[in-house]
C-alpha cells in the first residue's frame, strides 16, 4: 500500500505508528491468547489496559482529581441529551452559543428538556465568526452554558475559554488533544472519540463530580452520569476495542510529547495551510482570522466547476476525502493531531500545481 494522508472529518486518519501497533497485536493480546475484542471487559488484561488509557489520557489534559472521566458510548450526540438530562439539576433554563451545526443540534436536543437560551449566534453570518463575548446575553436563569469550542463543518473554533460564574459544558469532540486546556474551566468536557482520539463507537466524557447525581429518576439510568462514574464505565460492557485503540492513541500523543507539542505542530500545519489558501485568489477560506480552526480547513476554489476535478485529482495523488460539507461546498482538510506535516504540505504542493493548471 502506498502512503496516502487522509483528511477525512470523521471517522479520522489514525497514526500510522497506531496502527502497525494495533495489528501486531491483534491476533493475540497480552498473554491472554486472544484477542484484544475476544476478551472480557471485567478480566484483568482488559481491566489493565482501560485503568492505562484513563490515567494517559488524565496526564496528557492534567486533569483534576476531582473530575471523573467515563468512556462511554452513543457518539457525542448521545451526550446533547445528557447534558440537560444531568446539569440542569432542578433549573429550568440553559444558556446555548450557537456558532455551527453541532452547535444547533445540541440546542435542537436541549430544548426537549428546558428553555434554551441562545446568548449568541452565528448564523446571520453563516457560522464564519463569533461575536465578542461582552455581547453574549446570558440568561441569569440558566443552569449551565453550552457551546462548541471547534465547529467542525464551518472550521470555526473558539481561541478563548468564556468566563461565565456557571458551569460550562463544551463539546469538544473536533478539537480535544490538540492542544493543552484548563480542565478545572469546565463542568464537563465531551467528545466523540472518532476526530482526535480513536475508532468510533467511543465518547468520552470529563465530568466535575459535584455535578453527578442529580437526575430525575424517569430518566433513563445509563444517561445518569453517575451509573458509570460509580461503576468505573462498566455498567454495562463498553467499547473495548476503541477503548483500548484510544489507549495506544495515548501513548503515541505522550510519546510525541504530549500537548503542548501537538499545540506547535497543529498550529505550523493550520497556518502553513492557510497561508497557501490566502496567498491565492484561486482558493478562499471565509472564516474570520481569529477563528479559524486548526483542525478543520474549509476552502472554496474560484470556479465551483473543477470541484469535481480537483477531488479525483487529489485523490489519484493519495489525498483523500478532500470533499467540504454539503452545507459549505467546496473542500475541507481536516488536520487532527494524526496528520503529518508532510501530508499538510503535500496537499499544498498539490493545490499549487492545480491552481497552475486550472486557475
Ligand atoms: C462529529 C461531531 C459530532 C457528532 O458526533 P457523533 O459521535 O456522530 O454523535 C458532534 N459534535 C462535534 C463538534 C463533532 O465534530
Amino acid at each position: 500500500m502506498t502512503q496516502a494522508y487522509n483528511f477525512s472529518a470523521g471517522p479520522a486518519m489514525l497514526p500510522r505508528e497506531v496502527l502497525l501497533k494495533i495489528q501486531s497485536e491483534l491476533l493475540e493480546y497480552q498473554n491472554s491468547k486472544a484477542s484484544v475484542m475476544e476478551i472480557s471487559h471485567r478480566g484483568v488484561d482488559f481491566m489493565e489496559a482501560a485503568e492505562k488509557s484513563e490515567q494517559d489520557f488524565r496526564e496528557l489534559l492534567s486533569i483534576p482529581e476531582n473530575y471523573k472521566v467515563l468512556f462511554l458510548q452513543g457518539g457525542a450526540s448521545a451526550q446533547f441529551s445528557m447534558v440537560p438530562i444531568n446539569l440542569l439539576r432542578g433549573g429550568l433554563k440553559a444558556s446555548y452559543a450557537n456558532t455551527g451545526h453541532w452547535s444547533v443540534k445540541a440546542i435542537a436536543e436541549a430544548k426537549r428538556y428546558c428553555e434554551v437560551n441562545v446568548c449568541t449566534d452565528s448564523t446571520e453570518n453563516n457560522f464564519t465568526n463569533i461575536d465578542d463575548f461582552q455581547n453574549w446575553d446570558i440568561d441569569e436563569d440558566a443552569s449551565y452554558l453550552h457551546y462548541t469550542p471547534n465547529e467542525t463543518i464551518a472550521g470555526l473554533e473558539f481561541d478563548y475559554i468564556p468566563e461565565v460564574s456557571i458551569p460550562i459544558a463544551a463539546d469538544m469532540s473536533s478539537t480535544i488533544l490538540s492542544r493543552p486546556i484548563d480542565v478545572s474551566k469546565f463542568g464537563v468536557i465531551y467528545a466523540g472519540a472518532q476526530k482526535n482520539i480513536g475508532p468510533s463507537g467511543l465518547t468520552i466524557v470529563i465530568v466535575r463530580e459535584d455535578l453527578i447525581g442529580d437526575v430525575v429518576k424517569q430518566q433513563p439510568k445509563l444517561f445518569d452520569y453517575s451509573t458509570q462514574a460509580h461503576n468505573d464505565s462498566m455498567f454495562n460492557t463498553p467499547a473495548t476495542f476503541p477503548w483500548y485503540a484510544a489507549g495506544r492513541v495515548f501513548e503515541w500523543v505522550k510519546e510525541k510529547g504530549g500537548l503542548s507539542a501537538m499545540q506547535t505542530i497543529n498550529k505550523a500545519k493550520a497556518e502553513s495551510l492557510y497561508r497557501a489558501i490566502d496567498s491565492s485568489d484561486f482558493y478562499s477560506n471565509p472564516v474570520s482570522t481569529r477563528y479559524r480552526s486548526w483542525m478543520n480547513v474549509p476552502f472554496l476554489l474560484a470556479d465551483d466547476k473543477l470541484n469535481i476535478t480537483f477531488l479525483e485529482r487529489s485523490k489519484e495523488a493519495g489525498l483523500l476525502a478532500l470533499k467540504g460539507h454539503r452545507s459549505v461546498g467546496g473542500m475541507r482538510a481536516s488536520i487532527y493531531n494524526a496528520m503529518p506535516k508532510e501530508g499538510v504540505e503535500a496537499l499544498i504542493n498539490f493545490m499549487n500545481n492545480f491552481e497552475k493548471d486550472f486557475g
